[in-house]
């Protein structure tokens, strides 16, 4: 064997341990970079421990941004769940890739069951369906709940590449608010208007025909009364408005005894010797509170019997103590009251009998106030009543609002 050939087969072996190495090499390589877990890399020298190394930290960056990711999404989904609002996630086709638990309650909605479903074969109003064509989003599409029974606030909101969040709200309470707001604008207005057609009718009499002095003062007579109902009716409603915003009454000792002597007193002047009115206080006791809410509230009580009791009749009105406070009732023998009427008396401008509500002077108000009035003081109202044979109202304190009697001084 010649030098040269020596030194050729020394290279080719050389040459062969190195590709051997180098095979090596990547074998661990392929080991460690096919391992589903990161873990540090193998012991490598040189130039194959920087190419380890560098791969090392593109991994473990790698596996920390997807980290990040998978929890940013965990944040946005509990984000999306703790919304007051139904939120449902879209694809560019209107089919469900996700929802919240508030869409699953309000839509009837199920993230697993309707995934990729089209969102019309979940919320098929027709109204809805009309919404998604026409495309114009807008402003929010008022749709009663699947289930019924409530309204609920869509709106669909566009997103990244085509999608779509289609959000829901439950505004039951906020409709039943604004009808209510609308009623009573409504009843207002019908109130007010009657006495002010009768008032302008007989001013245009008045203004038109050549009257004695005699006959101005009969339409002036005829005109008072209307005048006074449409009185009363503000001093109701502001009575009524302050009750609403008034901060909770101040917790001063209302002398009850005179209170209810005077309420007392009120009762027979409207019945102007028409009834028997009896007063009994049986336990002595003040209450804490506002002494001209509960003088109202009583007194609206007092005067209702009076009013919806025929001549004759006999109205008892009495405060006693129990077991868990106190309670004023008033019980007349009157026209009694139909048990359907009973949940809706405390309404606003509720009349069993319309008529009679206004031949009486009544405003349709009263009760509203007596409810307001009692609930500012933790108390309630609690009515019996027998068609024909007569009512009892009572109003219950709780013995937090009662203070031991005191006789008023002079
Ligand atoms: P009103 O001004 O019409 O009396 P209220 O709010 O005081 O308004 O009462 C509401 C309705 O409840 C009355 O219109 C009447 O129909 C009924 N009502 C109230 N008190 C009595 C009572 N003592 N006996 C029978 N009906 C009553």
């Amino acid at each position: 064997m010649t030098a040269l050939e020596i030194i050729l087969l020394l290279a080719a072996a050389g040459l062969g341990i190195a590709l051997l190495r180098q095979l090596r090499e990547l074998r661990k390589l392929r080991r460690w970079a096919s391992q589903p877990r990161l873990s540090d890399p193998p012991e490598a020298g040189g130039a194959w421990g920087e190419v380890f190394n560098l791969l090392h930290r593109h991994r473990r960056a790698t596996l920390k941004r997807r980290r990040e990711l998978a929890q940013l999404m965990v944040r946005s989904r509990r984000g999306a769940q703790a919304l007051p609002y139904g939120v449902a996630v879209l694809d560019a086709g209107y089919r469900l890739d996700w929802c919240n638990d508030a869409a699953r309650e309000q839509m009837g909605l199920d993230p697993e069951r309707d995934r990729k479903q089209p969102i019309v074969n979940m919320v098929r109003a027709p109204e809805f369906v009309e919404y998604l064509r026409a495309a114009d989003f807008s402003e929010p599409l008022r749709l009663g709940s699947p289930g019924g029974g409530r309204t609920l606030s869509l709106q669909i909101v566009a997103f990244g590449d085509e999608e779509h969040l289609l959000l829901s709200q439950d505004v039951t309470g906020a409709e039943r608010v604004e009808a209510m707001r609308r009623d009573f604008v409504a009843n207002v207005s019908h109130e007010l208007r009657t006495p002010l057609t009768v008032l302008s009718g007989f001013l245009e009499t008045i203004q038109d025909l050549k009257l004695d002095a005699g006959r101005i003062r009969d339409y002036v007579g005829l005109m008072a009364p209307q005048a006074e109902r449409m009185k009363r009716l503000i001093d109701d409603l502001l009575t009524l408005s302050a009750l609403e915003h008034a901060p909770p009454p101040d917790a001063e000792r209302i002398f009850l005894q005179p209170l209810l002597q005077r309420v007392r007193a009120e009762a027979e002047a409207l019945s102007a010797g028409k009834h028997r009115v009896s007063l009994e206080i049986a336990g002595a006791s003040d209450l804490l509170g506002a002494e001209r809410e509960i003088a109202s509230a009583f007194t609206n009580l007092a005067t209702n019997a009076v009013r919806y009791t025929p001549p004759g009749g006999e109205i008892r009105l009495r405060w006693k103590l129990t077991s868990s406070g106190g309670e004023f009732s008033v019980e007349d023998s009157g026209i009694g009251i139909d048990p359907e009427h009973l949940p809706r008396l405390t309404e606003r401008f509720y009349r069993v009998d319309r008529g009679r509500s206004r031949e009486t002077g009544g405003t349709g108000l009263g009760l509203s106030i007596v409810k307001h009035a009692l609930a500012r003081h933790q108390a309630v109202l609690d009515i019996d009543s027998t068609p024909g044979k007569g009512s009892r109202f009572t109003a219950r304190f709780p013995s937090a609002r009662l203070k031991a009697a005191q006789t008023v001084a002079g």
